[in-house]
């Protein structure tokens, strides 16, 4: 990890790196993402106006494309072979698959052998994409088995793989590098709302899983003091332990995954069980720069259900024509329940982190849209 601190430190000085990091958003990603302002839902709402930042419409469908790309660039400067990761949902795992079929590295992704019979979609991505799929096939055959797998081989041989890790988590320099990566969501916002509106937004509202797509939302309007911040967790179905994943709201002092953050765990320090309707939420851990930012009390945190984000998705996609992702419907369920207590002079912009097509199986076996037509003729 010195090693790694040391590289980006040094690339982080070079321009002609954030040149041609800069260059694979705009030819690769496809940057800048719009804004869309949300008129007919914003109507239904009265109050406050909604806008959307649209990461969904990235090359991939999520902001996760823009930290992998950088911390592919930073692995093959630093001479490095292989990237190497963990991934649940297979959101990450693809990501970094991508990216690493554009450089030209060779990618290894470890997965719990049960989210591979789950996540099958994104395991034929990842191989078609030319990344080796890892099936982990121990303890409980989920996320946790999978990092130990990765973090193994890794260890076992440092020279040849990078690891890249998935959000503003583990150890330095990775909040510190995914949160630069993640920015320019941010800077773009902040220069697009300027142009727009002549004034920056009211408020800026993002999912809070690891926080990456947060702290890049954020970041921009840190010394904004009008411009409120405001992170939403998961509130799952209840406040009892493994229903929820409210790390910020509920958790203590700890340590996960190298980092001293908040945590949800018991009392002798192991991680407790956690529930998100999004796969990419539940975790119980977060980026210890938002426990900073709570401290200083620069960010509010706040949490939503998953009945009140099935409602914001159904919401979006038929008054819009925008299916979001279950985790970035987070953002948008706090955006919905805070608009009509607003004055309609004010704006709030959503983070849309990423697109709902992950989500459509899920979504439809909870709501019963499975299989069924509205009509059949013959
Ligand atoms: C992974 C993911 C998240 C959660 O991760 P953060 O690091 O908290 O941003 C949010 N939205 C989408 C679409 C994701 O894929």
């Amino acid at each position: 990890m010195a090693e790694v601190a040391a590289a980006y430190e040094e690339a982080r000085h070079d321009p002609e790196f954030f040149a041609e990091y800069s260059r694979l958003l705009r030819d690769v990603v496809g940057r800048p993402s719009p804004l869309t302002p949300l008129d007919r839902l914003s109507e239904d709402l009265g109050g406050a106006r909604i806008v959307l930042k649209r990461e969904d419409l990235n090359h991939t469908g999520a902001h996760k494309i823009n930290h992998t790309l950088g911390e592919a660039l930073l692995a093959r400067r630093m001479g490095k072979r292989t990237l190497i990761a963990e991934t649940g949902a297979g959101q990450h795992g693809v990501a970094l698959a991508t990216a690493a079929a554009l450089m030209g590295l060779e990618c290894e992704i470890h997965m719990g052998a049960i989210d591979v019979a789950k996540q099958y979609l994104n395991v034929v991505r990842m191989r078609l994409l030319g990344t080796r799929v890892v099936a982990v096939e121990r303890g409980g055959r989920s996320l946790k088995e999978a990092v130990d797998s990765a973090f193994e081989r890794y260890a076992a041989e440092p020279e040849r793989y990078f690891f890249a890790i998935g959000s503003v988590v583990g150890p330095h320099p990775f909040p510190t590098m995914v949160r630069d990566f993640q920015t320019v969501v941010g800077r773009e916002s902040r220069a697009q709302f300027t142009s727009r509106y002549g004034a920056l937004p009211d408020a800026v509202i993002a999912s809070v899983g690891g926080g990456s797509n947060a702290m890049g939302a954020f970041t921009a309007y840190l010394d904004d003091e009008d411009v409120r911040l405001i992170g939403v967790e998961p509130a799952g179905r209840g406040e009892a332990v493994g229903e929820h994943a409210m790390t910020m709201g509920q958790g203590t002092d700890g340590v996960l995954h190298g980092m001293a953050t908040k945590v949800l765990q018991d009392a002798a320090g192991e991680p407790l069980p956690v529930h998100s309707i999004a796969s990419g939420l539940d975790y119980p851990g977060v980026g210890p720069q938002h426990v900073r930012l709570a401290q200083l009390g620069r960010v509010e945190y706040v949490a939503e259900g998953d009945e009140a984000v099935l409602d914001a998705f159904g919401r979006l996609s038929r008054l819009e024509g925008i299916i979001p992702a279950l985790e970035s419907a987070h953002a948008l369920a706090h955006a919905i329940r805070l608009a009509p207590t607003l004055p309609s002079t004010q704006r709030l912009l959503v983070n849309l982190s990423g697109r709902g097509d992950k989500d459509i199986d899920h979504v439809a076996a909870t709501i019963d849209l499975a299989g069924d037509a509205d009509e059949v003729v013959s």
